[in-house]
């Protein structure tokens, strides 16, 4: 089986240790959003490895209000370090590949939102080959996350975590 057909077919095994990371930096960051990216070893399904990222969305929304209606209590952007990480994790050559873009949504619950669609789809198509993690964080803790996979189209969702 190759390395594409895992990462096409089969969901990615997050680790505990990488959820329980990717909760605490949602609950450091309530009430804005936060993200990041999670890779794993090429050629397996494991994830074992977070890489926290700023949200960029503040300073696009004050450079740029119209363009950039939302601040980081709504949206969430990588930065430009992150998505050249992201680019070259994805070269065969790469030993650790990014299987997963999370985000945090502030009490509006995990779902795949229109705002994120635009974020990852370009003409139909997906920008990058990855799930995208959401996680529910409300004022009292993370309710739980959702992974979600872009198939036929649309964006569905694949798998749950429970929250802590
Ligand atoms: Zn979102």
């Amino acid at each position: 089986m190759s390395g594409s057909s895992l990462s096409t077919e089969q969901t990615p095994q997050i680790d505990k240790d990488v959820l329980r990371a990717c909760y605490a930096d949602a609950r450091a960051r309530y009430p804005e959003e936060a993200c990041g990216l999670l890779s794993g070893p090429r050629d397996t399904l494991r994830v074992d490895t977070v890489r926290i990222c700023e949200n960029q969305q503040n300073r696009l929304h004050a450079r740029d209000p119209m363009a950039h209606p939302r601040d980081a209590r709504t949206a969430y952007s990588l930065g430009f370090r992150d998505l050249q990480f992201l680019d070259e994790s994805l070269a065969d050559s790469s030993p650790q590949r990014v299987r997963v873009i999370y985000h945090s949504h502030c009490n509006v619950g995990a779902y795949f939102s229109q705002e994120d669609e635009r974020a990852a789809v370009f003409e139909g198509q997906r920008i990058y080959p990855v799930d995208y993690l959401v996680i529910d964080c409300q004022r009292e803790g993370v309710r739980g996350a959702k992974l979600f996979r872009f198939i036929a189209g649309t964006f569905a969702e694949i798998a749950a975590y429970p929250g802590e």
